[in-house]
């Protein structure tokens, strides 16, 4: 009853080439008949990667917003203005914005908040960092991100967002979390929001992120609570991206 959803992050990365190669192969190859694949491209690719992708079974997604929708904020970019070029989804609280940008959990709910404002469907990003880890936190840790946002959303704000789930340690490390690690805590956050809400809960679309690729992404879909993917690095080479979405 959840459409599995695998989303491709290129962060920093891409070109207009791979925009069009993604666009051209994308067109060709069979997917699984009820998925959503959503690419998210550097913002001066999204004009093209439109274009690029309109014969494509392709969404396009946005990396980070603007909670404002315009003003003096050099170098930002606001949801209308993504919106304007057929963005339909948005990361907010990827763990490279929540370190290096130094976005804590109210920037991240300022984020998602513009994204939902705007009719995008937020995907909030949550995961621990080793140190956490190894300290027995990871439960606390993400249910306290999860948690921040979640409970200061209305019920049908609620019903619109995605989550993935990214161990930090995954994050471009090559060391993915086991299926049953992934597993677990992903369960935790779906029986965390069912203390609130059993409906809410069951209809949750999560994902896992962290070094997926196309050798162990069937079998962290496989898994009960994993309803997708966000995945990086593997994003970007085409053949890698195009197994990971057949896989689910
Ligand atoms: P990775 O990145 O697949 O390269 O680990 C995942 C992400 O940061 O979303």
């Amino acid at each position: 009853m959840r459409t599995p959803l695998i989303a491709g992050n290129w962060k920093m990365n891409g070109s207009a080439s791979l925009v069009e190669e993604f666009g051209r192969r994308f067109a060709d190859e069979p997917l699984p008949t009820s998925m959503d694949v959503v690419i998210l491209p550097p913002f001066p690719y999204l004009d093209a990667a439109r274009r690029a992708f309109e014969g494509a079974p392709l969404r396009l997604g946005a990396q980070t917003l603007n909670p404002l929708h315009s003003g003096a904020r050099t170098g930002e970019v606001s949801g209308r203005m993504l919106k304007e070029f057929g963005v339909e989804y948005a990361l907010a609280g990827h763990s490279e914005r929540r370190q290096l940008y130094r976005e804590d959990d109210e920037a991240v709910l300022d984020r998602l908040l513009a994204a939902l404002n705007v009719d995008i469907t937020p995907i909030l990003c949550v995961g621990e960092t080793l140190e956490e880890r190894d300290a027995g936190r990871t439960m606390e840790v993400v249910l306290r991100q999860v948690g921040y946002v979640m409970a200061r959303l209305e019920p049908d704000q609620r019903e619109r967002v995605v989550i993935a789930y990214e161990p930090v340690w995954a994050i471009g490390t090559g060391r993915t979390a086991t299926p049953e690690q992934a597993q677990e805590v992903m369960a935790g956050i779906r029986q965390y929001q069912a203390g609130y809400d059993r409906e809410l809960a069951a209809s949750l679309r999560l994902l896992y992120g962290g070094s997926m690729n196309a050798d162990n992404a069937a079998e962290l879909l496989a898994q009960p609570d994993i309803d997708g993917g966000l995945v990086g690095g593997a994003s970007l080479k085409v053949d890698d991206f195009l197994a990971i979405c057949q896989s689910a």
